[in-house]
């Protein structure tokens, strides 16, 4: 199993390689966070082995209960990618070193509260039409980002996105880098780009995501938790 996981870990590090070199970019302006959610802590500590630094969880107590088991390993760092209830952002804090779901001003303000050392986050954005999905609508964007530059403990890196399962994620990804300009002409220096998961990671790298979020490339299938 080990030797599989880092077989799977080269190749898809190959992989993000080749799509950087095609899209004429330095493969190390670019972060691959490892998806471990539904996996055991086991499967986090054999990356960090790897060398693996950054790992993504997508709900806030299998992050909380990860962080403590993990809390030894050093420079480990942890994406929360999940939605975020605003009564948990206490939580989410004390094991997050990046927040990439900001999408309403009641969370930032929330994860604002708790204060503390700086907090990187990311505006998560709906590239969707139904405006039930997580993320902020577009036209919502500017807004969002004042409101979230004025909470002196949040640093707003950049903008995320999930590729809509009904647009060819090329195109998605397209609007999420004009919406990343937008950001940037509120917030300059917030040039992250959280974009890319197992079957789409090298079309985010051709259309500039600086963060790839991937699972089950690299960790193989999510053990079922319905
Ligand atoms: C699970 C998840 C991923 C990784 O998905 P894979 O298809 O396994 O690579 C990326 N982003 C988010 C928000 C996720 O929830």
């Amino acid at each position: 199993m080990p030797a599989e996981l880092a077989e799977r870990l080269a190749d898809v590090d190959a992989r993000i390689a080749d799509a950087a070199r095609t899209a004429g970019r330095d493969a190390s302006d670019i972060t691959r966070i490892v998806v471990t959610k539904f996996h055991p802590v086991a499967l986090v500590e054999e990356l960090y082995r790897l060398g693996v630094r950054d790992v993504g969880e997508n709900r806030q107590q299998e992050l909380t209960a990860k962080a403590a088991e993990t809390a030894a390993l050093e420079g480990l760092r942890r994406h929360f990618i999940g939605q975020a209830q605003t009564n948990k952002a206490r939580a989410v804090r004390a094991a997050a070193s990046v927040v990439h779901t900001v999408d309403r001003a009641r969370l930032a303000d929330a994860l604002d509260a708790v204060g503390g050392d700086p907090l990187d986050v990311l505006l998560q954005i709906n590239l969707t039409d139904d405006s039930g999905r997580g993320g902020v609508v577009p036209d919502d964007l500017e807004r969002l980002a004042e409101h979230v530059t004025g909470c002196r403990s949040l640093r707003v890196r950049g903008v995320m996105a999930v590729a809509p399962l009904d647009e060819a994620p090329a195109a998605a990804f397209a609007r999420l880098h004009g919406y990343s300009e937008r950001l940037r002409a509120v917030v300059p220096d917030a040039t992250w780009i959280s974009a890319g998961m197992t079957a789409d990671f090298e079309m985010a790298v051709a259309a500039g995501a600086t963060h790839l979020r991937i699972g089950s490339a690299i960790t193989g299938p999510r053990p079922d938790r319905g």
